[in-house]
């Protein structure tokens, strides 16, 4: 029987345990820890009620790789899933590799005292992975995740060659709160903030941040603006894309919430650095995230739909092909369902069905793998599956 073990309790989380929870033939024993445990107890009662599953829950400090081994040790899952935050994964994969145990998370390593994401840390396991005969699954989320699983599968059905990749990504819900981050707002506010880039001709440009905007026809939502953005996939699609010569990354967001923005970062509240305040050290964006809204909290009156996609241009058979890969996910519905937001749950469901590829054979190969570089096909059939459908149209116009 296949035992997982799932480590953080927050808002991704709760949908993985109640995603993997409703396939008991795949994941036959579901463990999860966290740093607070209460949360674990807490996702555990909701999916005892929804799906009358039982989960084993623990404390866990996954920063502490020792403890992360002992509790595998003590479980002996089959493949450790990483839904805690992007500073936890190299302490994780760490553990893994000490106790034979595969991996897969759904963010890249991010260093807490730099604001700055790159899989050069986590490319660096692999031979450690191979040698050891495990896989480690990177970036099985929605973007990263989903977004490069379309790009994989335009590559393989759609297209002889793929020139530009436009990844577009649109939150067209409401939430009612005058401010509020989708998911952990530490690392949401660190990406945001940061400097735009765009990989191009082989070449990364960069951009001052949110600098750069466009509308765009979002299909369910409507035309939103949207901002050019570094986002991780770029990294590792640039290089397993056949012919590619531009690829960028684009999210819409409201007035509301970038002049709330500015003024955090004016006052310096979005600051990464230790102050003093009152004899002690602060992080100023630690202190932030404790007075924000927990993602999770937003689910219950949350309404509308999020809308992103991949819009690929390209050659099949000599001609010029312009495609637009994409899903549409309502946040009332994901509330119903599993009782979180839809951010989280078109974060959830695909890390569930990267960790189902694993255990079930489709995907399992020694190495670290970005998810591109795997067949997409049974991966998109049970997007359509698990309740993430996808759509690809013809696009008549490109993303200027
Ligand atoms: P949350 O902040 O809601 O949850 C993070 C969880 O991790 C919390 O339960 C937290 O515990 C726990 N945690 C933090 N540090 C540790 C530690 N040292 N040891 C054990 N547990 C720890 O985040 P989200 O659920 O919103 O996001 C989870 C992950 O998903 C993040 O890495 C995020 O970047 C990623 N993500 C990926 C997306 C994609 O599309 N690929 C989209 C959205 C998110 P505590 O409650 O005690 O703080």
């Amino acid at each position: 029987m296949n035992k997982v073990l799932i480590i953080g309790a927050g808002g991704v989380s709760n949908v993985v345990v109640h995603k993997c929870a409703s396939l008991p033939e795949v994941f036959g024993e579901i463990v999860l820890a966290s740093r607070t445990k209460s949360k674990c107890d807490t996702i555990a009662q909701g999916v005892k009620q929804r799906l009358n599953r039982d989960i084993i829950t623990e404390a866990l400090n996954a920063d502490n790789v020792q403890e992360t081994v002992a509790l595998i040790k003590k479980h002996q899952p089959k493949l450790v899933i990483n839904v805690a935050l992007p500073y936890q994964d190299l302490a994780i994969m760490d553990a893994c590799l000490e106790t034979g145990v595969d991996y897969l998370d759904t963010a890249n390593y991010e260093p807490k005292d730099e604001a700055k994401f790159e899989y050069k840390w986590q490319w660096a396991y692999q031979d450690k992975f191979k040698n050891a005969g495990l896989m480690a699954l990177l970036g099985s989320g929605f973007d990263p995740g989903v977004t490069n699983i379309f790009c994989a599968y335009a590559q393989k059905h759609l297209f002889d060659e793929i020139h530009y990749v436009d990844i577009v990504d649109c939150n067209g819900g409401d939430h009612g709160k005058a401010f509020a981050t989708n998911f952990n707002p530490e690392i949401n506010i660190r990406e945001i903030t940061a400097r735009g880039r765009y990989w191009e001709n082989g070449n990364w440009e960069s951009t001052d941040p949110l600098s750069v905007n466009q509308d765009f026809d979002f299909p369910g939502v409507g035309t939103r603006k949207m901002y050019l953005m570094y986002h991780e996939e770029l990294e590792s699609l640039c290089q397993n894309l056949k012919g590619l010569k531009r690829i960028r990354f684009w999210m819409t967001f409201g007035q509301e919430y970038l002049t709330h923005l500015r003024v955090m970062q004016n006052i310096g509240i979005t600051r990464i650095d230790e102050v003093e305040y009152k004899g002690q050290k602060i992080v100023p964006i630690e202190f932030l995230k404790a007075l924000l809204p927990d993602p999770g909290s937003l689910a219950e009156n949350y309404t509308g739909k999020t809308s992103i996609g991949c819009v690929i241009e390209g050659l099949k058979d000599g001609k010029k092909v312009r495609k637009f890969i994409y899903n549409i996910c309502d946040h009332a519905e994901t509330y119903k369902e599993v009782g979180s937001q839809a951010i989280s749950y078109t974060t959830g469901v695909p890390a569930m069905i990267g960790a189902k590829m694993i255990l079930t054979g489709k995907w399992k190969q020694a190495g670290v793998y970005n998810i591109e570089q795997l067949d997409p096909d049974p991966f998109m059939d049970d997007l359509n599956k698990y309740g993430l459908p996808w759509h690809i149209e013809e696009w008549s116009s490109s993303v200027k």
